[in-house]
Parts: C-alpha cells; structure tokens; sequence
C-alpha cells in the first residue's frame, strides 16, 4: 500500500508514519514528490493496516498499490525519475547516448573507440570486461585489467562508465571501477545477483530479457529496488521472435507501455536487437522518437577485428552522423540532449 501524506506536511508527522509502518512489520519507502511525499509500506497490507495508517496525522489517504511492481510503479512515484550520475541527470526530459565496444579489448582499442563517441556526443562509456557468451569457449572479456582500462577511459575522457556484472560475488569488485552496474539480458530474473546490486550503493542498467515481459522486467526492477536502491534504468533490447532476419526483435511497444506503468527510466539498446549495424541508426532514432531516455550503441573502430559482436559494431563515422540526426529527434519531440 501507499500512505499519501498532506501537501507540505509536518515532518515530524512523517517520521511517526515510518515509524508506526516498521511496527506493523512493513518496510517503509519514502518517494519525496514536489508537493507531497508518498510512504511506500511494503509487505503485505492488511485492511486494518491500511485503517490505522489512515488515521496518523498529516496523512491525505492510503490506497493500495495494484500492480505487482510496487516501488517500480507510477503509483509510488508519480513523476519520472532522474538519476544523478557523475552530475549526469538521466530521465525525465534529458536524453543520453550510451556508446562504446562491445568488449573491453585492449587500452588502444577502447579509447579509440571511446575518444570518437565522446567527441561526437556521448556522455557514458560502455564495455564489457565480464562477458556472458553462449559458448564457453568464446572470448569472456578481462575481468578486473579490463574494469581498470574502463575506468582509466572514463576518468580522461570525462565519461560515466557502464559495464555489466554477471555474478553476485564480483559486484563489490565492478562497482569499485564502474559507475554504473549492468544487468544483461540473460541475467534478468538471476534474483541474487538482483539482489545483491540492490544492496550497492550504485545505478543499476537493467537490460530486459529476450523472453521477459514487460511486467517480467519490472518485477526484476522491483528486487533490486526493494533493497533501497532506487537509481535503477531499464532497457530495451530485443526479444525473441519468428523472424530470424534480425538478431531479435526490438520491442519499441516497451517504451510508451513502460512509461505509462512506471517511473524509471528506459532506454534502447538498437545493437543487440538488430545485430547487423546498418539497421542500428535508424532504430536509435526511432526508440528516441518513441521517447527513450536515450540509446546503448555499440561501436567499434575496427569490427571485423572485435573480438565480440563485430557485425553489429557501427563504426565511428555513422555513429556522428546519426548524432546529428538525434539531436534534432530530440528536439522535435521537446526533450534535451545531454549536454544541452
Ligand atoms: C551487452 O550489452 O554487452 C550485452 C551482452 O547485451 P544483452 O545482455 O542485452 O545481450
Ligand atoms: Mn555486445
């Protein structure tokens, strides 16, 4: 359920509203609107719960959440939510371009790549240093040298840093180095691994698995936001389909359906779905149009030589011209580009 306090009310009356949810064996989630403040109290509500709460002043009403997702839900928070990272405001009306390799490598190869990026507008490096394969035997990344190059790149070149995590015991290790903590694909519902990134203090980029739904995603969202960590983006990246002219299929429905249920952020990863670069600028545009806080490409200086994901690498100079063509995307539909 969801205690909706008075516009500008007392504090000391929402101090006792915490306090009188924690004595019902609830956990209390605090969401600070512009107005009014809205008391998550999650954990199964009783009506006498609800009756009770309902009776503490400084509270307006108590409703119950319907959707599964609670914290996850535009319910909790009725406006969009804008995470800060490295002074970065991400959602609500900014824009970002995440870009960068697929897989961290060598030093050359990463700040190649992340010079280009950087210059033609991206604001957040990514590469992956632990790689999920589908086979064992494929390239996994570099583990912690590769963290440090990111890290490195990042630092000089003045980008956020993204890279994925995929077991629960190394996240302490990647969210020493990185700045944002990835979820892929085929990690989605690994609830631990959701569990314990929602125990670091660190955004998390939660990438939709290719056989999740969109309710699917946001129960996923729900673990990690359930541990009090609230700095969650979502993304979009394809999913599983008939057709097998494309790596999979890019659900662009998400966006709208995502924003219209929850709060959070959602980006698109173009990449990943189409899995051959020249459909990849065109689906950027289009998951901004459909009004995504902004897209994941992959980019590479040199993708018949990667290592990972070559055929779907855009190379440096398409990846400036299709910035050009975003920036007036974003413009047309009254939302801002990072920087402005
Ligand atoms: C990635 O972004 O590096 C990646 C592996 O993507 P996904 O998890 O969406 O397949
Ligand atoms: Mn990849």
């Amino acid at each position: 359920m969801i205690v909706v306090m008075k516009p500008n009310c007392d504090p000391a009356d929402q101090a006792s509203v915490v306090a009188r949810i924690r004595e019902l064996g609830l956990t209390p989630h605090l969401s600070q609107g512009e107005y009014r403040t809205i008391i998550g109290a999650i954990g199964g509500a009783t009506p006498e719960a609800m009756d009770q709460l309902d009776q503490l002043p400084g509270v307006d009403h108590v409703q119950r959440i319907t959707a599964a997702y609670k914290l996850a839900s535009r319910e909790f928070h009725e406006a969009d939510t804008v995470i800060d990272v490295r002074g970065l405001r991400i959602g609500g009306p900014h824009v970002h371009v995440i870009a960068g390799p697929c897989t961290i490598e060598s030093r050359a190869m990463l700040f190649d790549a992340g010079r280009a990026v950087r210059e033609a507008g991206a604001t957040l490096l990514r590469g992956g240093a632990f790689k999920p394969r589908t086979s064992p035997y494929a390239f996994s990344g570099l583990g912690e040298e590769g963290l440090k190059l990111l890290k490195e790149a990042g630092d000089e070149l003045g980008m956020a840093t993204v890279t994925e995590v995929m077991d629960p015991r190394d996240v302490p290790l990647v969210a020493r180095y990185a700045d944002i903590l990835q979820i892929g694909a085929r990690n989605m519902q690994n609830y631990n691994l959701l569990l314990e990134v929602g125990r670091a203090n660190k955004p998390v980029f939660l990438k939709r698995g290719f056989s999740a739904t969109v309710s699917e995603l946001l129960m996923s969202a729900e673990y990690i936001l359930s541990q009090g960590n609230h700095k969650v983006m979502l993304c979009e990246r394809g999913i599983r389909s008939f057709a097998e002219e494309v790596r999979f299929t890019l659900d662009l429905s998400s966006v709208p359906l995502i924003q219209e249920h929850s709060h959070l952020p959602v980006f698109v990863d173009p990449s990943h779905a189409a899995g051959k670069r020249d459909l990849v600028p065109a689906l950027a545009l289009a998951a901004v149009a459909a009004g995504a806080s902004g897209v994941m490409i992959e980019v590479h200086g040199h993708p018949e030589r990667a290592l990972c994901d070559g055929p779907q690498a855009v190379l440096p100079k398409r990846f400036a011209e299709m910035m050009v063509q975003l920036r007036q995307i974003v413009h047309a539909i009254g939302k801002q580009m990072w920087p402005a």
